[in-house]
């Protein structure tokens, strides 16, 4: 019989390979890269597929108005701007692009541990201004890593850890034996993992188990002079404490990818970010030409998999 075109709407900023695969096909592509929640929500009606990254919120108010809905692709990995728990009620079935970023997330990370221990930016900032300072770092070889968030980018960055000649202490509630092996790493408590780690990386999954996953409690907790990388979700963070104990030099730097607000909005974050210790990079954890090009394909495969299972 004939299937009628499937609606699918884009809602931020894709590689080329994604709108040129889906127009070849039996697809009415609409591309909104910059499509407003508002715009979104009166315009999700007529869509049997919504594609999506990070930016765009898909809120209950939202897929309540979308009635023909039935895949919702995220294309990336990380589907806490999604509420899946509704998506699920109404049979709403959601798909990612796990394991498309991982290379990327990782170097990333690793780039910014070494950006801190070494103190880059403000030298390059002084350098270009003319001002010629040797601060002294600190070298990662014979320092010990905390990995909280033992996953796959987890594992590709403690790969580049353990090779620079780091130790591996990892915590997750999915202790995943084969992996830490392969690092030569241990399991730990998140306790133990604070208390030792000289680099802390913020590789978690948010989710409600996640979220405010390093407080107070946890921050007291953290070996004073350490350094934290996080390029997860700023959300498994309390912001105002990690602000405290950045200011007190408890916590010697900071690096993130992610913030509580893309771009910041309140004055606490300001200030936070503003610090010379603190390096910040606009999420752009997957955004390499090699990452976004799997992000494509892994996102369609994933897709046409889901269509031809589902029989719509
Ligand atoms: P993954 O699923 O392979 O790994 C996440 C790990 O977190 C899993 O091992 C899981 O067991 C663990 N976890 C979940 N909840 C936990 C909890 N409460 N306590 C301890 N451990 C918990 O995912 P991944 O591919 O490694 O990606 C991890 C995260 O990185 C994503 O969810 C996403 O938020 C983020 N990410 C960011 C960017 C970026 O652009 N900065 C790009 C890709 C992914």
């Amino acid at each position: 019989g004939v299937t009628k075109k499937k609606n699918v709407l884009i809602c931020d900023k894709v590689d080329s390979l994604m709108l040129d695969e889906l127009k070849k096909r039996e697809f009415d592509v609409n591309y909104e890269p910059e499509i407003a929640s508002m715009k979104l929500k009166d315009s999700i009606e007529k869509y049997d597929i919504v594609i999506l990254r990070s930016r765009t919120k898909l809120t209950q108010d939202i897929l309540e108005k979308a009635v023909n809905l039935k895949i919702i692709a995220r294309a990336g990995i990380g589907v806490d701007n999604i509420d899946t728990k509704y998506a699920k009620s109404r049979n709403i079935q959601v798909i990612t692009a796990a394991g498309s970023s991982t290379h990327s997330v990782a170097e990333l990370n690793v780039a910014l541990a070494v950006s801190l221990a070494r103190n880059l930016i403000p030298l390059d900032i002084n350098s270009k201004n003319g001002i010629w300072i040797k601060d002294t770092g600190f070298e990662l070889s014979g320092k010990t890593s905390g990995i909280i968030g033992f996953g796959r980018i987890g594992l590709s960055t403690a790969k580049i850890l353990k090779s620079i000649g780091m130790e591996i202490l990892a915590y997750d509630i999915f202790e995943n034996q084969e992996a830490i092996k392969e690092v030569g790493g241990h399991f730990v408590s998140m306790n133990e993992l604070l208390s030792n780690s000289d680099f802390i990386f913020i590789l978690v999954t948010l989710s409600d188990s996640s979220s405010n996953i390093i407080g107070e409690e946890q921050m007291k907790m953290v070996k004073s002079g350490s350094f934290l990388i996080n390029t997860s979700r700023s959300e498994v963070i309390d912001g105002r404490v990690l602000l405290n104990y950045l200011e007190s030099g408890r916590i010697k730097g900071y690096a993130t990818d992610v913030l509580w607000n893309e771009p910041p909005t309140e004055e606490w974050e300001k200030t936070l970010i503003s610090k010379p210790n603190v390096i910040v990079t606009p999420h752009i954890g997957a955004q390499t030409v090699e990452a976004q090009k799997r992000v494509a394909e892994y996102t369609l495969n994933n897709l046409f998999a889901k269509i031809s299972e589902m029989g719509i």
